[in-house]
């Protein structure tokens, strides 16, 4: 049997509690998950890439099925290449619905063979949102309740 493995691309700036739960709902789905963050060279970030993944990789320590990575270019190449079958993503509203079902079926024409899976994630992290959460602390305020267990984002 192939593997199923699937690749959880993303910013991850910084990788919230809703980001967590939303990898370890998938776990019992797939035997490998990559979470693969997305090197944009237009983006400004708050952490950097090391900092990010290093974050992320702490998180999922115990964890052998998840490995964590960072890629440049088309999602559907890094599938490719990762001998990856599926994308999974998070969805928290309808926002979310419009703009994931838009790159999904644009996906899937780049490559038909790659199926993006939609998880909905639990009510208690919907308004949690990366942007929000670098906003509250770059001015000042406690984020420690949105980010995973033991997590900081200071150095
Ligand atoms: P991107 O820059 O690609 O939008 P993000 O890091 O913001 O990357 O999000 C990666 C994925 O995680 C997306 O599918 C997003 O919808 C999902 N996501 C973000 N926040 C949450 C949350 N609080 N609960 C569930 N899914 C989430």
């Amino acid at each position: 049997m192939m593997k199923k493995i699937a690749v959880f691309p993303g910013s991850f700036d910084p990788f919230t509690i809703g980001h967590e739960n939303i990898v370890r709902r998938a776990l019992p789905l797939f035997d490998e998950i990559i979470i693969a963050l997305g090197e944009n060279s237009q983006k400004k970030y708050l952490l950097s890439l090391e900092k990010r993944k290093s974050i992320i990789s702490s998180v999922f320590k115990d964890d052998a099925q998840v490995k964590v990575t960072s890629y440049k270019g088309l999602t559907v190449n890094y599938c490719t290449a990762n001998n990856a079958n599926f994308i999974l993503r998070g969805i928290r509203n309808s926002k979310d619905l419009d703009f994931e079902q838009a790159i999904a079926q644009m996906n899937k024409k780049l490559d038909d063979s790659i199926e993006t899976i939609f998880l909905v994630n639990a009510p208690e992290y919907s308004a949690i949102n990366s942007s929000i959460v670098r906003d509250i602390y770059v001015n000042g305020g406690d984020v420690s309740e949105f980010l995973p267990k033991g997590i900081s984002l200071e150095n």
